[in-house]
């Protein structure tokens, strides 16, 4: 091969490389694909490849390298994980019947968002390719997950979009506007597409004329013009790269924000629904997450379901009922549940099956995996009886066995097929009369050849004689140099080696045709067969994902049963009127951690109402247990609407409507915000748009700045929920002085987790009790960090000294009325030169102030400063 440009070979590279020039390109060449130029380069480096290079003798080297082609998932797999775009050209006829040279196609464009590929995808994650359409402060988010067919939208702000596609943990991201800064790099691959295949006008169209619908009302998206062109968008973008029918693909479905509870990704960080916040503290334990509790499912499908429902728990009180009179169900039915288990442990992913059936991509072994889990589907039924809650029979119904594609694949697939197609063996015998007789012919012609070998040795008289085959000449006779003289004439001579010669006859020449004319024919009748199939399958694309919901529907419920039975969990109740009353509540990750260990998690009681217990202020010493408290009444709510059992003795529980956190310090640094900064935007949002129904947890406000800001702040927030918001609001603080706002506001509760003082040494007992902390025993705990014993001395005298001058806070705070013209909180705060600065402002008469005279003040102040 010459690797000129002028060559038609590379001209046909050439053009294939133009339609996707954002892609490595492999191009096939008989066993491998392979890479030149610049992909060449980087796939070497980064597959650890030898890059070589053709056209050397030409003067201008080619760089190039290849992966054979039947193992170039692998390969391809990797360089995806690198974030790389693959392009798949592959020959589109049998080399040896074409004319001139092999027609090549473009095949398929791998993307980190489009991957279907198990290697490349986790089996309990989706993995989503999204959308964003701006229009001011209105976007429209589309999302993907090509490897199982789900498709949804839903209009949002535009502030809001970078927090969603966080949580949906979108893998690739498509963009018109390059500019758009919605993440810190490396969170997502951002790949810019063409402005108009987000036009609202021509989403709609193409998504009409794809989904062969009159309006996309049905999919509730009708006068959503930018959902509609994110989805718009979407499936231009997998029309382009899958160049398939993506048959399994459901239509999109908008997904409205009022049937769920919220949680921005903040909180689902915070509260660490999916994943934990630290990897480094987990000591071994693999998942220390609320998913990581709750996920006894069997199945990708289940577990995919369950960690959508946990992000996104629902608000209906007739939806949760129906989920949690499922679960209740699993839960007594033991001998139901388990036999269900052993069923659902022997089913494969079916949805993702099913997109690599219609995306044409399913080896032999897949589409047999397709048809064996069909086959479980009447065992599944059949375990959830009449007398089962309605909506596990809503599942029962929605279990569609598919029986023809599970009989055709089943009748035609053999019971232990090849990955690859071309090693042959794929159809079962007897499924086609043709293919068996050509098997026997194969399988006969070494008899055949047996019998000759042997007629011959005696019809010559010589023993040596062979019958033998190779790729250059077929079948040939070979007679030992010593033997030549018994040859009979009608041999015909064909190669003289140095002690033998070869020769062939008729006889063999019309054998070797029909016998590698079988196998070919063979191979073409195997792949026709099996493609039929997998057509087939595809034909029938949307029952098969409805079973594959249904049975994703059976899992979720049946792991949340068997979670509830281990762990002793409850089945929550909801009150009308905010009431929340938990007894015995215990926080599901840290009491399944702390399971071995000698002291085991101590429950605790909450109670809260709209009324006189609205806000719950939990002071105590660090390390006492306040902000498990309070992320253990935030997940009890989430788990409970999800609907799950949850970790108490008995729960009444609100609806709520978002739960809102504040929680530490959350290293977002890296976006180049302070931890105050971050601190302070989130409070914003959560004061800015909490309702009566919402769930506020803040845990430390104020922290990321000085003493008294902090404590200010904390204050004024307290106030503002208190007065504005009515939020059900936890509220853990180590400033001790907020205590005294249960004086003074009369929705609010002092809590405390307590401590026994032993010496000088404090017991943590981990209990919340009523009443404010009597102090904050810091300087015990920092003892018990083990700080030097000098430290520790001088730290109690240096608090001696402060106690003596220290008067309450909150008259400062809060003073009891303060006339006009007094200097109030701020300035109150502020050190004495800052105080004197301030005043000077004030006095001014700008009126009458030159500009010269500004600038005068102005650097008079400066140097104060410096003072
Ligand atoms: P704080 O917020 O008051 O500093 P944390 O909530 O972080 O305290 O808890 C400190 C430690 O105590 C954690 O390691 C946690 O696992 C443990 N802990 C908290 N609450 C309990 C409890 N109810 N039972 C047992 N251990 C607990």
């Amino acid at each position: 091969m010459s690797a000129e440009p002028s060559t038609p070979l590379m001209r046909q590279y050439h053009a294939a490389k133009q339609q996707a020039p954002a892609a490595l390109l492999l191009f096939r060449l008989g066993d491998f694909y392979e890479l030149f130029f610049e992909d060449a380069v980087t796939a070497a480096r980064e597959l650890e490849i030898t890059l070589t290079s053709r056209n050397k003798e030409k003067g201008e080297p080619v760089p190039m390298c290849g992966v054979p082609a039947h193992s170039a998932e692998g390969y391809i797999a990797r360089l995806i994980q690198k974030g790389y775009r693959v392009a798949i050209c592959d020959q589109m006829e049998d080399p040896r019947f074409a004319k001139k040279i092999v027609r090549r196609e473009i095949t398929r464009i791998v993307t980190p968002g489009t991957v279907t590929e198990p290697q490349l995808l986790k089996p309990g994650e989706n993995n989503y390719l999204a959308a964003v359409a701006f229009k001011g402060p209105h976007a429209g988010l589309g999302w993907v997950d090509l490897s199982t067919g789900e498709f949804r939208a839903t209009e949002i702000d535009s502030a809001e979009a970078a927090s969603a596609l966080e949580q949906l943990n979108v893998r690739e991201l498509l963009v018109a506007d390059s500019a758009r800064d919605l993440a810190p790099p490396g969170k997502w691959v951002v790949t810019p597409v063409e402005p108009w295949t987000l036009a609202p006008d021509h989403a709609e169209r193409s998504l009409l004329e794809h989904f062969k619908l009159l309006t996309l009302d049905g999919c509730g998206l009708g006068g959503k013009p930018l959902a509609v062109a994110a989805c718009g968008a979407l499936l231009a973008y997998l029309r382009d790269t899958q160049k398939s029918a993506l048959a399994h693909v459901e239509r999109p479905a908008f997904s409205s924000r009022s049937g769920a509870m919220l949680l921005d990704a903040v909180t689902v960080r915070n509260l660490e629904l999916v994943e934990p916040m630290f990897s480094a503290d987990l000591d071994g334990i693999k998942d220390a997450t609320l998913l990581g509790v709750l996920d006894e499912t069997c199945t990708g499908m289940g577990a995919r379901l369950l960690r959508r429902r946990l992000l996104r728990p629902a608000m209906e009180l007739a939806e949760i009922e129906a989920r949690l009179d499922a679960v209740e169900w699993l839960k007594s039915e033991t001998i139901s549940r388990s036999r269900l288990r052993e069923v659902l442990a022997r089913v494969l992913d079916i949805e993702r099956l099913l997109a690599r059936v219609t995306l044409g991509t399913a080896n032999p072994r897949d589409l047999l995996g397709l048809g064996r889990t069909l086959e479980l589907i009447p065992a599944l039924k059949a375990l959830l009886p009449a007398a089962a809650p309605p909506r596990l029979r809503q599942v029962e119904a929605s279990l569609d066995d598919c029986a023809g594609v599970r009989d055709r694949i089943l009748a035609a697939i053999a019971d232990q097929p090849p990955v690859n197609l071309a090693d042959g063996g794929v159809v079962r015998p007897g499924f086609s009369a043709e293919l068996d007789e050509l098997r026997n012919l194969a399988r006969n012609s070494r008899q055949i050849i047996a019998g000759i070998e042997q007629r011959e040795r005696e019809r010559t008289g010589i023993a040596s004689l062979k019958v033998r085959f190779n790729n250059v000449f077929g079948f040939y006779i070979e007679v030992s140099r010593a033997n030549l003289h018994l040859v009979p004439p009608d041999y015909d001579r064909k190669q003289t080696l140095v002690n033998a010669e070869r020769f062939t006859t008729p006889e063999l020449k019309e054998l070797e045709s029909k016998v590698l004319d079988a196998e070919d024919r063979m191979l073409a009748l195997e792949r026709d067969i099996f493609t039929e199939v997998r057509q087939h399958a595809a034909s029938e694309a949307q029952r098969i994902r409805a079973a594959g919901n249904a049975i994703a529907e059976i899992d979720f419920f049946a792991s949340l049963a068997e979670v509830a039975a281990a762990r002793r969990y409850v089945r929550p109740r909801f009150s009308s009127g905010g009431e929340m009353r938990v007894a015995a509540g215990r926080h599901p990750v840290i009491e399944k951690l702390t399971e071995r260990e000698a002291q085991r998690f101590i429950p605790n009681d909450i109670y809260m109402n709209r009324g006189e217990a609205r806000i719950a202020l939990i002071t105590g010493p660090n390390m006492g247990g306040k902000s498990t408290y309070l992320r253990q009444v935030a997940l009890i709510a989430v788990m409970a609407q999800c609907g799950s059992y949850v970790p108490a003795d008995e729960a009444l529980l609100p609806l709520v409507d978002r739960v809102f956190t504040r929680i530490g310090a959350s290293d977002n640094l890296a976006r180049g915000r302070s931890t105050f900064m971050v601190e302070m935007t989130e409070t914003a949002a959560i004061l800015n748009t909490a309702t009566e129904n919402s769930l506020v947890v803040l845990d430390e406000i104020g922290r990321g700045t000085s003493t008294y800001d902090g404590l200010a702040l904390a204050w004024a927030v307290v106030e503002y929920i208190h007065a504005r918001t009515g939020a059900l609001t936890l509220f853990a603080t180590h400033y001790h002085e907020l205590t005294e706002l249960a004086g003074k506001l009369d929705g609010l509760r002092n809590l405390h987790v307590s401590v026994k003082e032993s010496g000088d040494t404090v017991i943590f007992l981990r209990r919340v009790e009523p009443g404010p902390a009597e102090r904050s025993f810091g300087i015990e705990v920092a003892r018990l960090a083990g700080l030097p014993e000098v430290v520790i001395e001088r730290a109690k005298e240096i608090l001696k000294l402060h106690e003596k001058t220290e008067h309450s806070v909150s008259d400062e705070l809060n003073p009891p009325r303060r006339r006009r013209g007094e200097p109030g909180l701020q300035i109150q705060l502020f050190e004495p030169v800052g105080y004197q600065i301030a005043e000077r402002i004030r006095s001014l008469d700008i009126d009458n102030l030159r500009p010269v005279e500004a600038l005068q003040l102005l650097h008079e102040l400066k140097e104060e400063l410096k003072k």
